[in-house]
Protein backbone atom coordinates (compact mmCIF):
# COMPACT_ATOMS: atom_id res chain seq x y z
CA UNK A 1 0.00 0.00 0.00
CA UNK A 2 2.86 2.68 1.01
CA UNK A 3 4.63 1.61 -2.09
CA UNK A 4 1.22 2.37 -4.46
CA UNK A 5 0.39 5.63 -2.31
CA UNK A 6 3.19 7.15 -1.94
CA UNK A 7 6.53 8.75 -3.45
CA UNK A 8 8.86 8.63 -0.30
CA UNK A 9 7.64 7.85 3.21
CA UNK A 10 9.24 9.92 5.93
CA UNK A 11 8.48 7.28 9.13
CA UNK A 12 8.93 8.57 12.60
CA UNK A 13 7.99 5.52 15.25
CA UNK A 14 8.51 4.20 18.45
CA UNK A 15 9.73 0.88 17.51
CA UNK A 16 13.36 1.14 17.31
CA UNK A 17 14.35 -0.33 13.92
CA UNK A 18 11.25 0.27 11.86
CA UNK A 19 11.95 2.33 9.46
CA UNK A 20 15.28 0.03 8.74
CA UNK A 21 13.19 -2.93 8.13
CA UNK A 22 10.44 -1.39 5.88
CA UNK A 23 13.37 0.26 4.18
CA UNK A 24 15.04 -3.62 3.74
CA UNK A 25 11.54 -5.22 2.45
CA UNK A 26 11.23 -1.93 -0.06
CA UNK A 27 14.67 -3.13 -1.08
CA UNK A 28 13.04 -6.40 -1.92
CA UNK A 29 10.23 -5.24 -3.54
CA UNK A 30 12.77 -3.29 -5.89
CA UNK A 31 15.00 -6.33 -6.76
CA UNK A 32 11.77 -8.32 -7.51
CA UNK A 33 11.00 -5.29 -10.62
CA UNK A 34 7.93 -3.73 -8.01
CA UNK A 35 7.35 -0.17 -7.31
CA UNK A 36 9.49 0.72 -3.78
CA UNK A 37 9.11 4.00 -2.41
CA UNK A 38 12.18 5.57 -0.10
CA UNK A 39 11.76 5.64 3.53
CA UNK A 40 13.44 7.84 5.73
CA UNK A 41 13.81 7.38 9.57
CA UNK A 42 12.51 10.50 10.95
CA UNK A 43 13.26 9.34 14.66
CA UNK A 44 13.01 5.49 15.84
CA UNK A 45 12.39 4.86 19.72
CA UNK A 46 15.60 5.39 21.34
CA UNK A 47 17.60 3.81 18.57
CA UNK A 48 18.64 6.23 15.64
CA UNK A 49 17.58 9.95 14.28
CA UNK A 50 20.00 9.87 11.26
CA UNK A 51 18.40 13.19 9.44
CA UNK A 52 19.05 15.12 12.65
CA UNK A 53 22.85 13.76 12.92
CA UNK A 54 23.29 15.48 9.27
CA UNK A 55 22.33 18.40 10.55
CA UNK A 56 23.85 18.76 13.93
CA UNK A 57 27.09 17.29 11.79
CA UNK A 58 26.40 20.29 8.99
CA UNK A 59 26.03 22.48 11.93
CA UNK A 60 29.50 22.10 13.91
CA UNK A 61 31.02 21.57 10.26
CA UNK A 62 30.07 24.90 9.89
CA UNK A 63 30.64 26.83 12.80
CA UNK A 64 34.17 25.21 13.07
CA UNK A 65 34.99 26.36 9.62
CA UNK A 66 34.95 29.73 10.78
CA UNK A 67 34.45 30.99 7.82
CA UNK A 68 31.15 33.04 7.32
CA UNK A 69 30.05 35.80 9.98
CA UNK A 70 26.94 34.04 9.58
CA UNK A 71 28.35 31.12 11.22
CA UNK A 72 29.76 32.18 14.02
CA UNK A 73 30.08 36.07 15.40
CA UNK A 74 33.20 35.39 16.20
CA UNK A 75 33.64 33.64 12.76
CA UNK A 76 36.32 36.25 11.15
CA UNK A 77 38.51 36.26 13.81
CA UNK A 78 40.11 33.10 13.43
CA UNK A 79 43.48 34.36 13.88
CA UNK A 80 42.25 36.23 16.88
CA UNK A 81 40.79 33.04 18.79
CA UNK A 82 44.11 31.10 17.19
CA UNK A 83 45.88 33.28 19.41
CA UNK A 84 44.21 32.89 22.71
CA UNK A 85 43.72 28.73 21.88
CA UNK A 86 46.82 27.76 19.73
CA UNK A 87 45.53 24.52 19.16
CA UNK A 88 42.32 25.50 17.61
CA UNK A 89 42.19 24.19 13.86
CA UNK A 90 39.38 24.70 11.41
CA UNK A 91 37.57 21.69 10.82
CA UNK A 92 36.00 18.93 12.81
CA UNK A 93 39.03 16.72 12.86
CA UNK A 94 40.72 17.00 16.61
CA UNK A 95 38.04 18.22 17.80
CA UNK A 96 36.48 17.69 21.03
CA UNK A 97 32.64 17.26 21.57
CA UNK A 98 30.66 16.89 24.79
CA UNK A 99 27.67 15.56 25.25
CA UNK A 100 25.33 15.78 28.75
CA UNK A 101 22.21 14.62 29.68
CA UNK A 102 20.29 11.37 28.32
CA UNK A 103 22.88 9.80 26.88
CA UNK A 104 21.64 6.06 26.95
CA UNK A 105 18.30 7.00 25.35
CA UNK A 106 18.90 10.02 23.24
CA UNK A 107 18.48 8.51 19.64
CA UNK A 108 20.18 11.83 18.09
CA UNK A 109 23.01 11.56 20.67
CA UNK A 110 23.48 7.70 19.11
CA UNK A 111 22.80 8.69 15.69
CA UNK A 112 25.97 11.69 15.56
CA UNK A 113 28.49 10.13 17.68
CA UNK A 114 28.32 7.47 15.34
CA UNK A 115 29.33 10.08 12.32
CA UNK A 116 31.28 12.34 14.94
CA UNK A 117 33.72 8.69 14.98
CA UNK A 118 34.51 9.34 11.45
CA UNK A 119 36.88 11.89 12.10
CA UNK A 120 40.32 12.12 13.28
CA UNK A 121 41.49 12.71 16.54
CA UNK A 122 37.95 13.51 17.81
CA UNK A 123 37.28 13.05 21.33
CA UNK A 124 33.90 12.56 22.53
CA UNK A 125 33.35 12.97 26.42
CA UNK A 126 29.51 12.47 28.12
CA UNK A 127 28.67 14.34 31.00
CA UNK A 128 25.87 12.58 32.97
CA UNK A 129 25.10 10.59 35.87
CA UNK A 130 26.34 7.37 36.49
CA UNK A 131 22.99 5.30 35.93
CA UNK A 132 22.03 2.82 33.88
CA UNK A 133 19.36 4.45 31.77
CA UNK A 134 21.29 8.00 31.14
CA UNK A 135 25.13 6.80 31.15
CA UNK A 136 26.56 5.61 27.46
CA UNK A 137 25.81 2.03 26.43
CA UNK A 138 28.32 -0.27 26.19
CA UNK A 139 26.95 -1.51 23.01
CA UNK A 140 27.78 2.37 21.78
CA UNK A 141 31.25 2.60 23.64
CA UNK A 142 31.95 -0.03 22.20
CA UNK A 143 31.49 0.59 18.28
CA UNK A 144 32.97 4.14 19.24
CA UNK A 145 36.23 2.07 20.32
CA UNK A 146 36.32 0.40 17.31
CA UNK A 147 36.69 3.64 15.35
CA UNK A 148 39.03 4.79 17.36
CA UNK A 149 37.34 7.49 18.81
CA UNK A 150 38.38 8.79 22.23
CA UNK A 151 35.66 8.03 24.72
CA UNK A 152 35.58 9.46 28.14
CA UNK A 153 32.75 9.67 30.64
CA UNK A 154 32.69 12.89 33.39
CA UNK A 155 29.82 13.06 35.81
CA UNK A 156 29.85 16.49 35.94
CA UNK A 157 30.88 19.95 33.98
CA UNK A 158 33.11 20.44 36.92
CA UNK A 159 34.88 16.95 36.79
CA UNK A 160 38.56 17.28 36.43
CA UNK A 161 40.40 16.83 32.60
CA UNK A 162 43.80 17.60 32.67
CA UNK A 163 43.80 20.04 36.06
CA UNK A 164 40.69 22.11 34.61
CA UNK A 165 37.11 21.71 34.82
CA UNK A 166 36.41 19.76 31.88
CA UNK A 167 33.62 22.54 30.30
CA UNK A 168 36.37 24.53 29.55
CA UNK A 169 38.17 21.98 27.12
CA UNK A 170 34.85 21.68 24.81
CA UNK A 171 34.75 22.79 21.32
CA UNK A 172 31.26 21.67 20.93
CA UNK A 173 28.95 21.01 23.69
CA UNK A 174 25.67 18.96 23.00
CA UNK A 175 22.57 19.19 25.57
CA UNK A 176 19.45 16.72 25.64
CA UNK A 177 16.56 16.60 27.56
CA UNK A 178 16.20 13.53 29.64
CA UNK A 179 14.36 11.19 27.79
CA UNK A 180 11.44 10.41 30.20
CA UNK A 181 8.45 8.85 27.71
CA UNK A 182 11.28 5.83 27.92
CA UNK A 183 11.40 5.91 32.02
CA UNK A 184 9.74 2.48 33.20
CA UNK A 185 7.09 3.28 35.55
CA UNK A 186 9.31 2.37 38.88
CA UNK A 187 11.68 4.83 37.95
CA UNK A 188 11.43 7.86 39.75
CA UNK A 189 12.67 6.94 42.95
CA UNK A 190 15.27 6.07 41.22
CA UNK A 191 15.79 9.12 39.71
CA UNK A 192 15.56 11.06 42.58
CA UNK A 193 18.74 10.37 43.87
CA UNK A 194 20.38 12.06 41.24
CA UNK A 195 21.21 15.55 41.64
CA UNK A 196 20.27 17.11 38.18
CA UNK A 197 21.68 20.60 38.69
CA UNK A 198 24.93 18.94 37.10
CA UNK A 199 23.38 18.19 34.20
CA UNK A 200 22.00 22.16 33.46
CA UNK A 201 23.49 24.78 32.24
CA UNK A 202 24.45 28.50 34.23
CA UNK A 203 25.69 31.51 32.77
CA UNK A 204 28.69 30.56 34.45
CA UNK A 205 29.28 27.79 33.19
CA UNK A 206 28.55 28.92 29.94
CA UNK A 207 31.22 31.79 30.56
CA UNK A 208 33.67 28.78 31.59
CA UNK A 209 33.48 27.73 27.69
CA UNK A 210 35.67 28.87 25.07
CA UNK A 211 34.82 31.91 23.56
CA UNK A 212 34.43 29.98 20.53
CA UNK A 213 32.14 26.91 21.57
CA UNK A 214 29.72 25.84 19.78
CA UNK A 215 26.17 25.16 22.08
CA UNK A 216 23.47 22.58 20.49
CA UNK A 217 20.24 21.25 21.26
CA UNK A 218 18.37 18.85 19.45
CA UNK A 219 14.88 20.41 20.36
CA UNK A 220 12.37 20.62 22.22
CA UNK A 221 13.83 22.21 25.55
CA UNK A 222 12.55 20.87 28.54
CA UNK A 223 10.93 24.04 29.99
CA UNK A 224 10.30 22.32 33.01
CA UNK A 225 13.55 20.79 33.75
CA UNK A 226 15.37 23.33 32.60
CA UNK A 227 18.52 22.05 30.81
CA UNK A 228 19.55 25.33 28.84
CA UNK A 229 17.72 28.10 30.78
CA UNK A 230 16.11 30.92 28.13
CA UNK A 231 18.94 33.25 29.53
CA UNK A 232 21.64 31.40 27.66
CA UNK A 233 20.12 32.33 24.53
CA UNK A 234 21.77 35.25 23.69
CA UNK A 235 25.35 33.93 24.35
CA UNK A 236 27.44 33.81 21.25
CA UNK A 237 27.85 30.10 21.87
CA UNK A 238 24.01 29.25 21.41
CA UNK A 239 24.04 27.83 18.00
CA UNK A 240 20.45 25.65 18.81
CA UNK A 241 17.96 28.38 16.51
CA UNK A 242 20.62 28.17 13.64
CA UNK A 243 20.98 24.22 14.16
CA UNK A 244 17.25 23.81 14.07
CA UNK A 245 17.30 26.14 10.68
CA UNK A 246 19.86 24.14 9.20
CA UNK A 247 17.39 21.15 10.20
CA UNK A 248 15.03 22.74 7.49
CA UNK A 249 17.97 22.75 4.87
CA UNK A 250 19.22 19.41 5.55
CA UNK A 251 16.19 17.15 5.53
CA UNK A 252 15.23 19.70 2.21
CA UNK A 253 18.40 18.42 0.67
CA UNK A 254 18.01 14.94 1.58
CA UNK A 255 14.69 15.00 -0.36
CA UNK A 256 15.98 16.82 -3.24
CA UNK A 257 18.81 14.13 -3.59
CA UNK A 258 16.54 11.32 -3.22
CA UNK A 259 14.24 12.71 -5.78
CA UNK A 260 17.78 12.87 -8.06
CA UNK A 261 16.88 17.06 -8.39
CA UNK A 262 20.01 17.97 -6.32
CA UNK A 263 22.04 18.69 -9.70
CA UNK A 264 18.82 21.00 -10.80
CA UNK A 265 18.30 22.81 -7.34
CA UNK A 266 22.29 23.27 -7.47
CA UNK A 267 22.07 24.69 -11.21
CA UNK A 268 19.06 27.16 -10.22
CA UNK A 269 20.78 28.31 -7.18
CA UNK A 270 24.08 29.51 -9.62
CA UNK A 271 22.21 30.59 -12.27
CA UNK A 272 20.32 32.58 -9.45
CA UNK A 273 23.28 33.87 -7.70
CA UNK A 274 25.81 34.50 -10.68
CA UNK A 275 22.42 36.57 -12.89
CA UNK A 276 23.75 40.31 -12.12
CA UNK A 277 21.13 42.32 -10.60
CA UNK A 278 20.95 45.90 -11.27
CA UNK A 279 20.25 47.21 -8.31
CA UNK A 280 21.02 51.09 -8.81
CA UNK A 281 24.09 50.39 -6.65
CA UNK A 282 24.99 53.96 -7.03
CA UNK A 283 21.76 55.30 -5.46
CA UNK A 284 22.30 52.94 -2.77
CA UNK A 285 25.74 54.84 -2.19
N1 LIG B 1 13.68 16.03 18.56
C1 LIG B 1 14.66 15.05 18.92
C2 LIG B 1 14.14 13.65 18.67
O1 LIG B 1 13.20 13.50 17.95
C3 LIG B 1 15.18 15.21 20.30
C4 LIG B 1 14.24 14.98 21.43
O2 LIG B 1 13.05 14.70 21.24
O3 LIG B 1 14.73 15.06 22.56
O4 LIG B 1 14.74 12.71 19.17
Amino acid sequence: MFSSYYDMVIMRSITPNLAECCAYMMNELGRDSRRNTPIINAGAGADEHPTQALLDIYTIERAMSFFSPKDSSQGTLYEKFRGQYPDLTKGLDGKTIGFCGDIRRGRTVRSLITLLAKYKNVKLYFITANHEMLALSTDMKARLLKQFAEVREFESFEDDLDGQPVINSLDCLYMTRIQKEHNPDNLDEDFSQIDFSKYKLTRERVAAMREYAVILHPFPRDSDFGEIPTEIDNDKRAHYFRQARNGMWARAALISHIFDVDGSVADFYDAYTFDKKDYNESALG
